[in-house]
């Protein structure tokens, strides 16, 4: 039996992906769906007297404590899953609130919507307990592909953070240059049909670009210079202007370039840009 806390669009696709469950849910209505197929609890008390592991997925950090701090000590020597979206240093905190209530924890992130649970492309990411990570491979493998990244609870939200990084600023990338051209009339769709194979094709200079940073050798043959870079960028910082559009997405980017550029790296591939942003740390 698996016990599902939080029935929100995320909570009810994984508990909607398992046999037998016990279901609850702060707002009862949102438990109703399950009401045929799961055990819908009216408590958590009551919802963590069955057996097996009990998978979390309310909104936030500050939640998953709302809602497991009043049970914690019925939790000693259970098995939790917390599939909440925290950061690195909340899910290192919860993991240190299991440990020291005698709870095994492991903690997830997802990378899918809801309505990929289940389904080709979905993945998720884990890391604190190996040995529930292992032993519950089935119930995971069932939401997606599962990987585990080590026994640091935080590793998994890390990755995921920097995941979603990536995506975040690529997606404001996209309303930029969509602003771009909805000065001259063009929709919306009519651009992301032409910018999403773009994109897709792009992405290939990822790994072009990891060798560069992994080596280190920012001085190697074939790199894009950062001068280069400043040329590009300067030039869509005009178009954008040009367009009345504002530039405060890509402005910050050709800030990046400059500050290195300044510093007498101009000759130096693009990927550089790596080293200045660590730099920080
Ligand atoms: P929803 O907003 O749909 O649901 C939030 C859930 O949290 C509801 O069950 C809500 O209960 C519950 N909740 C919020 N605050 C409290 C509280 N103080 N006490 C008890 N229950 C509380 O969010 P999702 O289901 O979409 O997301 C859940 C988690 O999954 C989030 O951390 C999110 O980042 C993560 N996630 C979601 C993705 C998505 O695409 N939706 C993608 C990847 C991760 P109630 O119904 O009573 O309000």
């Amino acid at each position: 039996m698996s016990i599902f806390l939080g029935l929100g669009a995320m909570g009810s696709a994984l508990a909607g992906a398992v046999r037998p469950a016990v279901v609850w849910n702060r707002d009862p209505r949102r438990a109703r769906p399950f009401s045929e197929h799961a055990a819908v609890a009216g408590t958590v008390e009551k919802a963590i007297i069955a057996d097996g592991p009990i998978i979390v997925c309310l909104f936030d950090h500050h939640s998953v404590h709302q809602v497991l701090d009043p049970v914690a000590a019925d939790l000693t020597g259970r098995t939790v899953i917390n599939l909440t979206t925290t950061t690195p240093d909340e899910s290192r905190e919860l993991a240190a609130w299991a440990d020291g209530h005698g709870i095994a924890f492991l903690d997830g992130a997802i990378l899918a919507v809801p309505e990929m649970i289940g389904k080709p492309g979905a993945a998720i990411f884990y890391s604190g307990s190996e040995s529930v990570f292992t032993e519950h491979r089935d119930l995971l493998d069932r939401w997606g592909e599962s990987t585990f990244f080590g026994a640091d609870a935080g590793l998994a939200s890390l990755y995921d953070m920097a995941m979603l990084t990536g995506m975040y600023t690529m997606f404001a990338g996209f309303m930029h240059g969509a602003a771009m051209l909805a000065a001259e009339g063009v929709p919306a769709t009519e651009f992301a049909q032409r910018q999403a194979p773009f994109l897709a094709a792009m992405t290939g200079g990822l790994l072009e670009y990891a060798a560069t940073i992994d080596s280190g050798d920012y001085a190697g043959p074939g790199q894009q210079s950062l001068r280069f870079t400043d040329a590009a960028l300067s030039a869509l910082l005009r178009a954008t202007t040009g367009q009345g559009v504002s530039t405060e997405v890509l402005r910050p980017v050709h800030d990046l370039v400059r500050r290195q550029i300044d510093a007498g790296h101009g000759d130096l591939g693009t990927a550089r840009i790596f080293e200045e942003l660590r730099s920080t740390r």
